[in-house]
């Protein structure tokens, strides 16, 4: 509980990128406390991670057109990591990703092995 009030920002964040990705259907997740919403379109993705399928912000989580099999759970990792670092993992998480890159990111690493879903970037 503390961490979802912690990760609110982020959570409200992302509930205006799912305003913004025209969304087409809604559930609760009750064991992640996560709200999952399905899209339209992860058109503003293009800007920093061009091909993404799915994005988790704080407790919401966008999937988009394209989502395949087993990728809501590698979201749901995602959400897991937030939990476990309230209000810090998305920093981590950047400074992850300028070091390592996309695909040797510790944290993707960690939801690609746990979905056990598939990059297909670039
Ligand atoms: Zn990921």
């Amino acid at each position: 509980m503390l961490s979802f009030i912690l990760n609110f920002p982020y959570t409200s964040i992302g509930l205006i990128a799912g305003l913004f990705s025209f969304p087409k259907k809604m559930a609760w997740h009750t064991r992640s406390h996560s709200l999952i919403l399905k899209v339209k379109s992860l058109w503003w993705m293009m800007l920093f991670m061009k091909g993404g399928r799915a994005i988790t912000i704080g407790h919401i989580i966008l999937l988009g057109p394209n989502t395949e099999d087993r990728d809501l759970e590698h979201e749901l990792v995602h959400v897991e990591q937030f939990t476990r670092m309230p209000l810090i993992f998305p920093i981590l998480y950047y400074i992850e990703l300028i070091k390592k890159g996309y695909i040797n990111n510790k944290y993707e690493k960690e939801a690609y092995q746990k979905a056990r879903n598939v990059y297909r970037g670039k």
